[in-house]
């Protein structure tokens, strides 16, 4: 058996090694599909921002140029306007002069400074300024941002809802990403029936393919749901092969442990690698990746999960994501949301392998007003109890040696990334 960090690392190395021998494929989406996604190429401004130079503020643009550093009160004759998309296109201004202008327009070229509104006075055809404003003052001017030709977003950068207000203003339609990853998964089990099916004695329903598909749905991977597979090593090994022509990664469900019925891990073998299996984590014990050959496809990736849905949401969760992420990004591991936070009950549990306790993690403030988290754990940690998962929105992490934690004190704990902290 090897510890979870052995699992991470060796998990790292098969992912790297597979890497390697795979092309860099991007494809080219509009941006608004394209959230989510990594860029492959540099992204160049096309435009200087601001194209000109352009108001702060409503007000009015004055021509200033013979009163020496600042606009004080004089009183300056009006001449025009300029507003956004539609710039002054009057006689250039003399000094002494000026336009009303509002936030965004085009400064004339002729004007040197903006007076905000509140520092005016209109009077007809003039306007008496009451305060002083500095030369120049709120006009932006035309590059200050960003200037043609830069880089305004790198290769590898994941496209996020933040930045789109920059790409989307350079007038870009288009963006190179890298293509999605293909993950094939099915589950295995003579048991398991579909929601709609009379359940026999002993039936249950299958409920891993929609957890796997549900967890995988918010990254960028195309998903190839092969369904319910029997435990026979020929329906398996059917599928095996299918899932590797067409995919990069295969997952299954069950059928890993050492049961008279467990055909997955001899299949794998028969097929390609088993790099690893029975890793010191709880829930998740029986757990076995490696790869597969596939005859159309090359080689790809295989990450086995256990039957039990609790031990098979936090073995995809806590030790596949992670690496696929890095499939997806080809630069480095994204560890889940980490944080600190205080146990709110006493935990006493047996140790040897680290564990991930599912728990809910709440957010409060101590008597100076800071913000604290709080945590605590569902009360039954068995891997098969499907009602403290739903309960749960993370999980706690207990290092293998740990036996005994006192209310108290501070724990790490993985956010799920889905939840949101109110
Ligand atoms: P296994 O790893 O195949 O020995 O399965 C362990 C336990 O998980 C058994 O009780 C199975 O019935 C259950 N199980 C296996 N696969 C699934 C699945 N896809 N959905 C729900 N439960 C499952
Ligand atoms: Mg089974």
């Amino acid at each position: 058996m090897i510890s979870f960090a052995q699992a991470q690392d060796n998990l790292h190395q098969l992912c790297q090694t597979w890497l390697a021998g795979q092309a860099d494929v991007s494809e080219p989406l509009a941006l608004s599909e394209s959230l989510g996604r990594y860029l492959t190429e540099d992204v160049i401004a096309a435009l200087e921002l601001p194209r000109s130079d352009v108001s702060a503020m409503d007000g009015y643009a004055v021509c200033s140029q013979d009163r020496g550093g600042a606009v004080t009160h004089q009183v300056f004759m009006l001449r025009g306007e300029s507003r956004a998309g539609e710039p002054y296109s009057g006689d250039p201004l003399r000094p002494g002069e000026c336009v009303r202008i509002f936030t965004g327009a085009v400064v004339p070229a002729s004007a040197d400074t903006v007076v905000i509104q509140e520092n005016a006075e209109r009077e007809k055809a003039s306007v008496r300024m009451l305060n002083d404003t500095s030369l120049g003052a709120n006009i932006r001017l035309s590059g200050e941002e960003i200037s043609a030709d830069s880089v305004i977003a790198r290769a590898g950068q994941l496209i996020t809802p933040n930045m789109i207000p920059l790409l989307a203003s350079q007038g870009i339609a288009e963006v190179k990403v890298r293509a999605k990853l293909r993950v094939a998964f099915f589950a295995t089990g003579d048991e398991l029936k579909a929601a709609g099916d009379t359940l026999g004695e002993g039936d249950i329903y299958e409920s891993n393919l929609a957890s796997i598909a549900a967890v995988l749905r918010y990254y960028p991977i195309d998903l190839i749901n092969l369904g319910v597979v029997v435990d026979t090593p020929e329906a398996i090994k059917a599928c095996l092969a299918k899932a590797s022509d067409n995919a990069d990664v295969v997952i299954s469900s069950g059928g890993v442990s050492v049961g008279d019925y467990d055909y997955v891990r001899q299949c794998v073998d028969a097929m390609g690698t088993v790099s690893d299996y029975k890793v010191a984590m709880k829930p998740g014990k029986p757990v076995c990746f490696g790869h597969l050959d596939g005859e159309e496809n090359g080689k790809a990736l295989f990450f086995g999960l256990p039957g039990n849905a609790v031990s098979s949401f936090v073995v995809l969760t806590e030790l596949y994501l992670p690496v696929m992420k890095f499939l997806i990004n080809r630069e480095r591991v994204i560890p889940t949301t980490q944080l600190e936070a205080i146990l709110e009950t006493d935990l006493t549990r047996r140790g040897g392998r680290l564990e991930f306790q599912r728990a809910v993690l709440s957010r409060d403030e101590d008597a100076t007003g800071r913000p604290t988290l709080r945590v605590s754990a569902m009360g039954s940690q068995d891997s098969h109890r499907v009602l403290g998962l739903a309960r749960a929105n993370c999980t706690i992490k207990l290092a293998a040696d740990v036996e005994h934690i006192r209310a108290g004190s501070k724990v790490r704990v993985s956010v799920f990334p889905w939840t949101d902290l109110q």
